[in-house]
């Protein structure tokens, strides 16, 4: 007999697909009401769907809120709609995860099997449980986080040994990429009521006139480009990703409004604390990563010998960024004073420091805190 608990909690699980065409539940106006709310939720300001009170009688409505939720999405064919749920719904697996009856109830071994992941039980380091997972569904659904990456895990004989709250963080990797790559169910006409869901839930797309593209982007390191058609298209961009290129746009000349529009596309973008974020790294002054740190990110997509990203091909930093800005009319003109720094820049650059000894250039470390990275 199906979970439905378990069912409620993953409604995109197997059991819960399964429980809901072996009970013939069907989608009515109601469940056509929850599945709008679900995705207003997800593609509000805080992105989060909220998990609320929970009645046992309610579960099934959970489960017919989330059907209904796919069935506008399959109808809307909005790229950044789909990304936004899959980022807030398996932030809402990870939040049920954490909780302690799902813990009891062992959901996230069950939730790992619905997804193919296969993690094996490893012997306890002191008081902390382990787990075993391949190498290869490691690099399959592993975050893209410098914490993350393989030369900083333990591997053994094939297998990388995760603790039990990376295991959980690796499970909302799996459950966001299956419902950004999963499909939709296939509608070919669209019932009036889906249609003015639609257009009640428009507003929530990002308005911001600055699309990432028009940007003329000539002298963008291939790292920097990478990010800013990956955020274009509504892919997550890591943490440190974000704060890199926050710090190169801002050098880049374009102002906190400009930014924060790129940032707009991200799947979970929060307007109000990406302003903050981004006036925050301006304020203090962050220095550009170098290449190296950018790979130890795994940021890093080719081997331009720039040292770092701000050196990519022309000393001047951001000048035709900034210029095709200007011209299209998305930029005020630079200030005399602006033009003024921009010839001393120019300058300076003309006969660059030479390099520590390294070869790396040294980060700034100012801030008593690391930033966070803008976009959420
Ligand atoms: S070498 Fe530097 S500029 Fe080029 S892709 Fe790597 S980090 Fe970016």
């Amino acid at each position: 007999m199906a979970d439905l608990r378990f069912c409620a909690h993953f409604p995109f699980s197997d059991e819960a697909k399964d429980y809901v065409r072996l009970s013939k539940l069907s989608l009515d106006d109601e469940a056509l009401r929850g599945g709008e709310e679900r995705l207003r939720q997800a593609m509000g300001t805080e992105g989060e769907i909220k998990p609320g009170i929970e009645l046992e009688s309610d579960l099934e409505n959970r489960l017919l809120h989330y059907a209904a939720s796919r069935m506008i999405l399959a109808a809307w064919k909005n790229k950044y709609a789909v990304r936004r749920m899959a980022v807030a719904e398996s932030k809402l697996a990870h939040k049920f995860l954490r909780a302690e009856t799902d813990k009891r109830a062992g959901y996230a071994g069950k939730l790992s099997a619905s997804l193919g992941i296969h993690f094996l039980e490893a012997p306890a380091a002191g008081r902390e449980a382990r787990h075993l997972l391949p190498f290869w569904q490691y690099l399959l659904y592993t975050p893209r986080d410098v914490h993350y990456k393989l030369v900083n895990m333990p591997l053994s004989a094939g297998f990388v040994s995760v603790s039990a709250d990376q295991r959980l963080r690796i499970l909302e990797e799996a459950v966001k990429k299956r419902l950004e790559e999963g499909s939709l169910p296939s509608l070919k006409e669209p019932p009036a009521s889906i249609s003015a869901a639609i257009k009640r839930l428009e507003p929530l797309l990002p308005r911001e006139s600055l699309a990432p593209t028009q940007i003329n982007a000539r002298d963008f390191p291939p790292c920097i480009r990478k990010m800013l058609d990956d955020l274009a298209m509504s892919i997550n961009v890591p943490h440190s990703g974000r704060l890199s290129l926050a710090i190169y746009l801002i050098k880049a000349g374009l102002s906190d409004g400009q930014i924060v529009s790129v940032f707009s596309h991200a799947p979970d973008f929060s307007k109000e604390t990406t302003q903050y974020q981004v006036n925050y790294i301006r304020q203090k002054g962050y220095s550009m990563p170098s290449c190296a740190t950018m790979d130890t990110y795994g940021l890093c997509i080719a081997a331009c010998r720039c040292f770092s990203p701000v050196k990519y091909k022309d000393a001047v930093h951001g000048r035709y960024a900034r210029a095709s800005m200007e011209s299209s009319g998305q930029a005020e003109p630079s200030r005399p004073q602006e033009k003024e720094d921009k010839k001393n820049e120019e300058k300076k650059l003309a006969d660059p420091p030479r390099p520590p000894k390294d070869g790396v250039e040294k980060e700034k470390q100012e801030g008593d805190k690391p930033p966070r990275a803008p976009g959420r």
